[in-house]
């Protein structure tokens, strides 16, 4: 499918009159139309509910956005938990899916009322010392099957090799310590491939994972609350790709669940998810401008924004699309390394990538950089994170997030000693 940009040109010269770049920009009737989409997929089950993965995009205005739509967050982390509150999500829909987590982080997502979903048999030892005998209502468990999951569609993931999550042996025992403990009502959650490009992913996983509680009830005489399929749901980063159709992978969990659960006596089983990338990453673009070219051995186009600011090139070989802004519609007849400004040779947007002839000053939209983004941002180098735009249903533009200034990166030194010559 060919991939365009949400925004033009002519959008971004304005726009970088009052915000230069780089910066990420978030298109909010995307994302709308992106949760009524999911909402509508999973309609037919009356408890559904997406808790979106905080990590993918941690920004309280976007969260916001979602939280209209009655989305839930997925927080792995104190700083997660508390951008969830300050939203004004409440305890239900807050899931906390962490894995080796701090005491302290336990100890807030419990005062939070947030669903506990726990990664380890031995957090549950943990766990009684931080909260005693005061266990919540409802507790979930993480599961792990093991082994290598392959997909018809040649999808692979190695869930042996994955930190996450019990065995069915420590699952069982883990669901009989908490019913001892009063939990009343329960959950289970896996993760096990993700990035998945294929409507089947979803019905795969629920189908094992509705087999598994209805085996788990019976044999533990416990009641199940929900079944949270959490994340792993792709999106076709690749012009070449097609992307997901949320309807018929909800379709696809209906199925399984109207096969298993439903004979089962199960049918008041409420379906979670936990998507982060599926939500936002198409609806977020990294924005930056040419600023040097370079023939050498190869062709090189310099740009500026780097690996801090969209990380997933450098540290996977991610491909993330490329638009030349205003060249739309011009051949792709120049092949360029679209590089940033770490000193590091990875620090490269794009290899080989055949794009229109690039002027110095023209206006590049990195797609798909709305989760794992921003987000994963870091100051290599001395590198400076940039700002969040959103671009409003109505066209306007808000700031969500300033950029970083100098005094942003040397605020935790000692300004006693060095202030002076620091400060900006
Ligand atoms: C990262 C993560 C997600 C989101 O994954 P996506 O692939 O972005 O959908 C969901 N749940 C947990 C526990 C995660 O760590």
């Amino acid at each position: 499918m060919e991939k365009k940009s949400f925004v033009t040109k002519e959008q971004i010269e304005q726009i970088v009159k009052t915000y230069p770049t780089p910066f990420h920009i978030y298109d909010e009737a995307g994302i709308r139309a992106n949760c009524e989409a999911v909402k509508e997929a999973f309609a037919w089950n009356k408890g559904f509910r997406e808790y979106f993965a905080v990590k993918a995009t941690p920004n309280p205005y976007i969260m916001n956005i979602l939280k209209e739509y009655d989305i839930g967050f997925d927080c792995s982390s104190e700083a997660e938990l508390v951008l969830s509150g300050a939203v004004g999500a409440d305890g239900e829909h807050i899931m906390f899916s962490s894995n080796d987590t701090p005491a302290c982080e336990y100890k807030l997502a419990y005062d939070m009322g947030a669903i506990i979903n726990l990664d380890d048999i031995t957090h549950i030892p943990f766990l009684d010392e931080i909260i005693g005998d005061k266990y919540p209502e409802v507790m979930s468990c993480r599961y792990n099957p093991g082994g290598v999951v392959t997909m018809s569609n040649g999808i692979m993931d190695n869930p042996g090799d994955a930190k996450y999550g019990m065995t069915e042996e420590q699952l069982i025992e883990a669901y009989r310590m908490l019913k001892d403990r009063g939990v009343k009502r329960f959950g289970i959650h896996a993760f096990i491939i993700s990035n998945t490009l294929t409507n089947d992913y979803y019905p795969m996983l629920a189908g094992q994972l509705f087999e598994l509680v209805a085996r788990i009830e019976k044999q533990v005489g416990i009641k199940f609350a929900f079944v949270n399929l959490s994340g792993g749901v792709g999106v076709a980063y690749k012009p070449d790709q097609t992307p997901n159709d949320i309807r018929v992978i909800g379709e696809g969990v209906r199925r399984k669940y109207e096969e298993i659960l439903v004979p089962a006596g199960m049918g008041d089983v409420a379906i979670f998810t936990e998507m982060g990338r599926f939500m936002l990453a198409p609806y977020g673009e990294l924005i930056t401008k040419a600023i040097h070219e370079k023939h050498i051995y190869k062709e090189y186009i310099g740009v500026d924004a780097c690996a801090a600011n969209l990380m997933r090139p450098a540290m996977y070989g991610a491909y993330h699309h490329i638009t030349v802004l205003g060249k739309e519609n011009e051949p792709c007849d120049h092949k360029y390394d679209i590089t940033g400004s770490l000193c590091e040779n990875n620090d490269k947007f794009a290899v080989d990538r055949m794009l229109p002839k690039i002027e110095m000053g023209d206006y590049l939209a990195i797609h798909d950089a709305g989760a794992h983004g921003f987000a994963m941002g870091y100051n290599y180098n001395g590198r400076l994170k940039s700002a969040e735009l959103l671009l409003k249903t109505d066209g306007t533009v808000k700031l969500i997030r300033r950029a970083e200034t100098l005094n942003d990166y040397y605020a935790t030194f000692d300004f006693g000693e060095y202030g002076d010559k620091l400060i900006r």
